[in-house]
């Protein structure tokens, strides 16, 4: 029992003034811990302990069993119990709800032993405490961390008016503060909504998945006491720097662990059904935030690249188109047709990236042959990637009907492009290269006319079947599927059959 304005101790004293400052005071206006204060009898001395609310006398006024005078509680000289320290005779209490002390002081201990002793606290809560009192310590939380976590970039912002004002701006640094400072009383007002909003509904899902696990010893308003007055530890958040990176981590985990303790004893429900309902959805939500984020992150590639595509007009079928004409254009040069499709490169009527396609994943360095590959193939000095590309020509196998390089089968074999009775014969497949692809479909053919003709899906097989009767009416073997060309494996004229 200390002095309301000095902080004085009153213990054994018959006045009912502070002896420190001389203000009033009375036993009753105290709230004692039940039998640590013992009252004794202003005339005999005689003990009795307090033993109703607040560690009060029931009843407060009697007469005195060994003097027998008329006794009131507020005359008697009060001493803690024997063996009693004297801090163990002030009752604990919810910080939140005491009449005594501070708003800031009320407010940080809550937050700091909502934190701390979660289970402390809730015994310390009547499960009747309306859940807008809970509610109102979380707007006063939630602002403190915004206000902290805009602090530093508002204290960058003057910092650098107060410089901007030395160096003659003067004038404008006055509606630049003024702006600054509503913008922030608007951000700050947004995120105590936002998160109020968030929490409400986090209270609501916990409490729902409580109730079908089982059902709670009290009705919701129990459990927004739980997570609403363990709010506390999302202060770290507020950390300058570090907060916006690991705060939310360390506080958001603190913050789960000790609402579900305020659970387990609030609703008494096991610590296994606490942690599932109370932690089961923020973690899942936060789940799916780290998948979505990836998968934005992916999307964002991928339609980028779709777009360049777009963009660009790049498409297997012009892709095809481009690689025909360059071996007409070779025909026209050279007077034959290329005995291999690295000719064209050496020969400069085709760039080395064009036998990768835009659409698949192959890279020219994926693209191996001999001692080296295509990537290296196309910085080579000229007399040195025709000699390569001699050999690669050399290296097919008599009667070749189509080999591969890349993301391109050539089918250019045995006829004249050239010739307008040709014009309709496949030179070349758009054929993803299965050494770095899994998605094998041919897009495009390019034909020996220069034109290109788009495969649609799983019409490469009709297509394909058309060609080699266009083929066998000019003497011509069939194709083999495109997908079964490897870069290892060029298809040949099978023996004829017979
Ligand atoms: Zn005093
Ligand atoms: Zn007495």
């Amino acid at each position: 029992m200390r002095c309301k304005t000095c902080d004085y101790t009153l213990w054994n004293l018959r006045s009912r003034q502070c002896p420190e400052c001389g203000s009033a005071f009375k036993p009753s206006e105290f709230a004692f811990v039940t039998n640590s204060v013992r009252f004794c009898c202003p005339h005999c001395g005689q003990d009795y302990y307090g033993t109703g609310q607040d560690g009060h006398l029931e009843p407060r006024s009697f007469d005195c069993v060994r003097c027998g005078a008329h006794i009131d509680m507020d005359e008697m000289v009060l001493l803690p119990t024997e063996g009693v320290e004297e801090r163990r005779t002030v009752p604990d209490e919810m910080p939140w709800f005491s009449r005594h002390t501070g708003f800031f002081s009320r407010w940080w201990k809550t937050a700091l032993r909502g934190a701390a002793q979660p289970a402390r606290i809730i015994d310390l809560i009547p499960p009747e405490s309306p859940a807008a009192t809970a509610t109102w310590f979380m707007v006063v939380t939630q602002a403190a961390i915004a206000i902290l976590s805009v602090l530093t970039i508002v204290a960058f912002f003057v910092v650098m008016g107060v410089f901007a004002g030395m160096g003659g701006g003067g004038p404008g640094v006055g509606p630049a503060l003024m702006g600054g400072a509503l913008g922030l009383l608007i951000g700050v007002i947004g995120s105590v909504i936002g998160a109020i909003v968030l929490t409400w509904l986090w209270i609501a899902v916990s409490h729902g998945l409580l109730l079908v696990t089982g059902g709670t010893t009290h009705g919701i308003g129990r459990t927004a006491h739980a997570i609403l007055y363990t709010c506390g530890p999302m202060l770290v958040s507020a950390v300058p720097c570090v907060g916006m990176y690991f705060g939310w981590m360390i506080g958001g985990v603190w913050w789960c662990v000790a609402a579900t303790i305020m659970v387990v004893r609030g609703q008494s429900v096991g610590p296994v059904r606490a942690t599932l309902c109370v932690i089961g959805p923020p973690a899942a939500v936060t789940a799916l935030a780290i998948a979505a984020y990836i998968v934005l992150i992916f999307g964002a590639v991928s339609t980028a690249r779709t777009a360049a595509i777009a963009a660009g007009g790049v498409t297997p079928a012009t892709e095809v188109r481009t690689i025909a004409s360059a071996i007409s254009a070779f025909g026209a040069a050279q007077g034959r047709p290329p005995a291999h499709a690295l000719e064209l490169v050496a020969e400069s009527h085709l760039s080395a990236a064009m036998l990768v396609s835009g659409m698949t994943a192959t890279t020219t360095s994926a693209i191996a042959f001999e001692t080296t590959d295509l990537q290296t193939f196309s910085l080579m000095p000229q007399a040195q990637a025709r000699a390569v590309a001699a050999r690669a020509a050399q290296s097919l196998p008599e009667g070749v009907v189509a080999h591969r390089i890349g993301d391109f089968v050539f089918t250019h074999h045995g006829f004249d492009p050239t010739d307008p009775n040709n014009a309709a014969l496949w030179v070349v497949i758009h054929s993803p290269d299965p050494a770095s692809n899994t998605v094998l479909t041919p897009n495009a053919v390019g034909l020996a006319n220069g034109s290109a003709l788009w495969v649609p899906p799983r019409q490469i097989g009709t297509l394909l079947q058309q060609q080699n009767v266009l083929r066998a009416s000019l003497g011509l073997p069939p194709l083999p599927d495109p997908r079964t060309v490897r870069a290892d494996s060029p298809a040949v004229q099978s023996a004829p059959e017979g």
